[in-house]
């Protein structure tokens, strides 16, 4: 099939697409690397009356990293990220879920904020800025707001994003404690097909090898991604062993709520999450044990 028919403007800064927006209303969508959008108009899955492109806007292109974030423009390639050495030294996690989102070739016009924007529960993108509690900054004519991921991501291809609003600029939090490490990792059909199953987990050490602070969760399990802060928060102060990790991953599948459909049984969904959890949790153990 093709696309429905649609006006489309290019915006050459961020007041310029933020008007359009305003204009356009409902009927309007921004359109960034195209790789969700494109092939949803291609199905009439949406058909979005005009289309606003953002690709020339500049300033949602700036990676900066500050001492406690790294802020990343809405519109940067998933692929300068993944290539971006000094920001894989503060987010490790970043370049690590990236090796798993789709392929080389979708990676080098995918954009950071239209993966979180367009909020499939099963996208890599989404569950690490729920983990590691990004703050996303978001743009209108009317002035900027800024969200936690816990309250940006509403449900299954849903967010918080208003039909006036732009993702402007994503804040992933830098760990400050030296020994920290990361990982993630997922089951797919195919590789390059979105997640059945994905899991993440970061955790510091302190200088005797206990856990000082963790974070995890989960993909693919309930319309959103999922984090457990309270059980990762009960990490804190032990060693990390195999029966801690076990719990803490038992835990958490026991909070999800699977659904069942033409991928995998709800039943195969809790299973491989008590696994993929556990086994992310011991590689970020692991990393940060050996960490420098
Ligand atoms: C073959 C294939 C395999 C894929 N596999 C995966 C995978 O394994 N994991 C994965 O996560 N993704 C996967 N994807 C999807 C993809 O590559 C992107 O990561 C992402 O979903 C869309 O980013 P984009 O920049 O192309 O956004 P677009 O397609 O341009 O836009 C997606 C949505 O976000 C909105 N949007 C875009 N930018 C903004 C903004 N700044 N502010 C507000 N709204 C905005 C758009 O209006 C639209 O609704 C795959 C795609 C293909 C084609």
């Amino acid at each position: 099939m093709k696309a429905a028919p649609f006006e489309y403007a290019r915006a050459a800064s961020l007041a310029e697409a933020c008007e359009l927006l305003a204009t356009h209303g409902d009927g309007a969508k921004l359109i960034a690397g195209g790789q969700s959008l494109v092939p949803m108009m291609a199905m009439r899955l949406v058909r979005p009356a005009f289309l606003i492109d953002i690709n020339e806007i500049a300033a949602l292109k700036s990676v900066k990293v500050e001492s406690d974030a790294v802020c990343i423009g809405a519109c940067t390639r998933q692929c300068s990220l993944e290539r971006d050495d000094a920001l894989a030294a503060r987010v490790s996690l970043l370049r690590q879920a990236l090796a798993w989102v789709g392929h080389a070739q979708t990676r080098n016009r995918g954009t950071v904020g239209g993966s979180l924007a367009h909020a499939d529960p099963s996208a890599e993108l989404p569950l690490v800025a729920r983990v590691l509690g990004a703050r996303l900054v978001i743009r209108s004519k009317k002035g900027n707001r800024t969200l936690d991921a816990a309250q940006f991501f509403t449900g299954p291809m849903s967010t918080a994003l208003r039909p006036d609003e732009c993702l402007e600029e994503i804040r992933w939090p830098v760990w400050p404690e030296k020994r920290t490490g990361s990982a993630f990792t997922e089951i797919a059909e195919r590789h390059g097909d979105f997640a059945i199953v994905s899991a993440t987990a970061q955790v510091a050490l302190d200088g005797g090898g206990r856990c000082v602070r963790a974070a995890f969760g989960l993909g693919g399990v309930g319309g959103t991604p999922l984090s457990f802060p309270k059980l990762a928060a009960r990490l804190a102060g032990t060693k990390l062993d195999d029966a801690v990790i076990e719990d803490a991953a038992q835990a958490a599948v026991a909070d999800t709520e699977p659904g069942n459909d033409l991928h995998a049984t709800a039943e195969y969904r809790r299973h491989l999450a008590g696994v993929l959890a556990a086994k992310a949790l011991r590689e970020a153990h692991e990393r940060a044990r050996t960490a420098a």
